[in-house]
C-alpha cells in the first residue's frame, strides 16, 4: 500500500514535469576581458523583433526572459579551450559557450528536449572559425560577437540571422533565397525582415517534437466558417483527421490554402468563406492572410482577352481577388461593370481598353529583375507616388512600367525614381526601429536596363 502511494507521488511528480512547456532561453555571456561591457538589451531587442516576424506568421515561440552570465573565462578561453562536444577546434566556442550556460540554467543539456537556446557571446570567432559564422547545432544557437556589432548597427541581415539560427534548432534547412523581389522564408535572412513562412517551416514547427514550443494550434493559422462549405474544386480527401489534423495536413501541402471539414474528414478544396453554402455539420477553413499571400499586377480600365473560366457577379474587388487567391487555377481576373468577378486569361500587352474594368495577374514569380537595397533611398526626383502597396506591387508596378528604372518603397507607398542604387542614402532611424509596422524603406533598381 505504501509502495503505491509512493508510485502515485511519482507519477504525479513525473506528469508535473512533463506539463511544463517548452520554450527558448536567452543567454548572454560575457568574457572576463569584456569588462563591463553589457549589450544584452540589444541581443534582447534582436529576439524580440525576430519573435514579432514568426509571430505574425503564426509561430509565437515562447521564450524566457535574457539571462546574463559574467564568465571567468576570457576570449582567448573560449576559443582555445578544448571541448568537442560540438565537433573539432573550429567549434570549441560553441561548446564553450553552452558549457558556460549552465551557470544560468544548471539543467541545461544537449539536444535539450524541453529548450531551445539562443546564446549571444561576446567573443570573436573569426581566427578559429573557418566561416566566422553563428551557427546552430544540438540544439544550441550561438552569436558571437560580430554578429551583436552588426546588429548594434542595425544591419537587419544579422538580425534576422538570430532567427534563421533559431529554426535551424527546429531542425529547419536551408531554404531557397534567390528569388529577389518575392517574400522570402524566415531562413533567409539577406532578407529579413521581409521574410515569411510557408508548409517549408510548418512542417517543422506542428510537428510533434516542437509544437509545445508554440501557442498556436494549427487551426489558429485559418478563419473558420462553421457550418459551410467551400464551392471549389476538392483536390485531396483525406479520412479520420480532426480539423487541428487537417488544418496541420493542409499546412504542410504547398498547394492547399483552404480546407472543409466534416465528419472525421479532411477535404483540401478551393474556395472563399463569403461565397461558400450553408451546411449543418460541415466546417470550412481559409488560411489567413499572412500565409500564402499571391499579390497582383493590376491595371486599370483594361479587360485580358483570354477565355473566361468563371464569372461570379456582386462581389466588392477585395472578394473577387481573395476568391482568385484561393484557386490555384485561377492566374488573373478581370473586375468591373455591374460588380462582376471574371476567371479570364490573358496578358497586359494584349489585353483591350476599356473604362471601368479593372484587370489582375498574379504575381507569381514576380520582380527578380530588381536589386534591392532594403535600408537606404535612392536619391533623385520622384516622378510617381501610389499608395497601398506592397514591397511586390510596388517592384511589380515598376516593371510594368517602361518608364520606371527604379522605385523606393516605405509603408505602403510606392514611389518612382529616377536613380541608381550606387547613389542612396540611409533611410531614417524611425523606420528602422519601426520596420514590424513595415515603414522600413526598400529601394529597388532594374537588373537591365
Ligand atoms: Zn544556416
Amino acid at each position: 500500500m505504501k509502495m503505491l502511494l509512493i508510485l502515485a507521488a511519482l507519477i504525479l511528480a513525473s506528469s508535473q514535469v512533463f506539463a511544463a512547456s517548452k520554450s527558448v532561453r536567452v543567454v548572454y555571456i560575457t568574457p572576463s576581458d569584456a569588462g563591463s561591457l553589457d549589450r544584452s538589451a540589444i541581443a534582447a531587442e534582436a529576439v524580440e523583433h525576430n519573435h514579432r516576424i514568426w509571430s505574425n506568421n503564426g509561430a509565437n515561440f515562447r521564450y524566457d526572459k535574457i539571462v546574463k552570465v559574467n564568465s571567468n573565462y576570457d576570449s582567448n578561453w573560449f576559443i582555445n579551450n578544448s571541448n568537442t562536444s560540438f565537433g573539432d577546434s573550429k567549434w570549441f566556442w560553441m561548446a564553450n559557450a553552452f558549457s558556460e550556460v549552465k551557470k544560468a540554467y544548471p539543467d541545461a543539456v544537449l539536444n535539450d528536449p524541453n529548450h531551445r537556446y539562443i546564446i549571444f557571446l561576446e567573443v570573436y570567432n573569426a581566427a578559429s572559425n573557418s566561416g566566422a559564422a553563428a551557427a546552430a547545432a544540438h540544439g544550441v544557437a550561438v552569436m558571437p560577437k560580430w554578429i551583436i556589432d552588426r546588429i548594434e548597427g542595425r544591419h537587419f541581415a544579422e538580425v534576422g540571422s538570430v532567427g534563421h539560427e533559431l529554426a535551424h534548432t527546429f531542425g529547419m534547412p536551408h531554404e531557397d533565397c534567390t528569388d529577389v523581389g518575392e517574400t522570402l522564408g524566415i531562413l533567409c535572412n539577406g532578407d529579413y525582415p521581409n521574410v515569411e513562412m510557408d508548409e517549408h517551416h510548418y512542417s517543422r514547427i506542428f510537428s510533434d517534437h516542437y509544437k509545445d514550443y508554440f501557442y498556436e494550434e494549427p487551426i489558429d493559422l485559418f478563419t473558420i466558417g462553421k457550418n459551410k462549405i467551400l464551392k471549389g474544386t476538392i483536390h485531396k480527401k483525406i479520412p479520420n483527421l480532426d480539423i487541428n489534423a487537417c488544418a496541420k495536413a493542409c499546412l504542410n501541402d504547398n498547394v492547399c490554402s483552404s480546407i472543409v471539414h466534416y465528419n472525421n474528414t479532411c477535404e483540401f478544396r478551393d474556395g472563399s468563406l463569403d461565397n461558400a453554402w450553408d451546411f449543418n455539420n460541415y466546417d470550412s477553413a481559409t488560411l489567413k492572410e499572412h500565409n500564402h499571400l499571391a499579390p497582383y499586377a493590376q491595371r486599370e480600365n483594361k479587360i485580358l482577352a483570354g477565355t473566361i473560366t468563371k464569372s461570379v457577379q456582386g462581389l466588392e474587388y477585395e472578394e473577387c481577388a481573395n476568391l482568385c487567391t484561393s484557386d490555384h487555377q485561377c492566374d488573373s481576373f478581370v473586375y468591373g461593370g455591374n460588380k462582376v468577378c471574371d476567371f479570364r486569361k490573358g496578358t497586359f500587352d494584349s489585353a483591350w481598353d476599356f473604362n471601368g474594368y479593372d484587370s489582375a495577374i498574379k504575381n507569381l514569380s514576380a520582380s527578380n529583375k530588381f536589386r534591392l537595397d532594403r535600408h537606404d533611398i535612392i536619391n533623385g526626383p520622384i516622378w510617381k507616388r501610389t499608395q497601398g502597396h506592397t514591397l511586390n506591387s510596388c517592384a511589380q508596378s515598376c516593371q510594368n512600367d517602361l518608364n520606371c528604372s527604379a522605385f523606393i518603397h516605405h509603408e505602403q507607398t510606392c514611389e518612382f525614381v529616377d536613380g541608381t542604387l550606387e547613389d542612396t542614402r540611409s533611410a531614417p532611424f524611425w523606420s528602422i526601429i519601426n520596420v514590424w509596422q513595415n515603414k522600413a524603406y526598400t529601394s529597388g533598381a532594374r537588373r537591365h536596363l
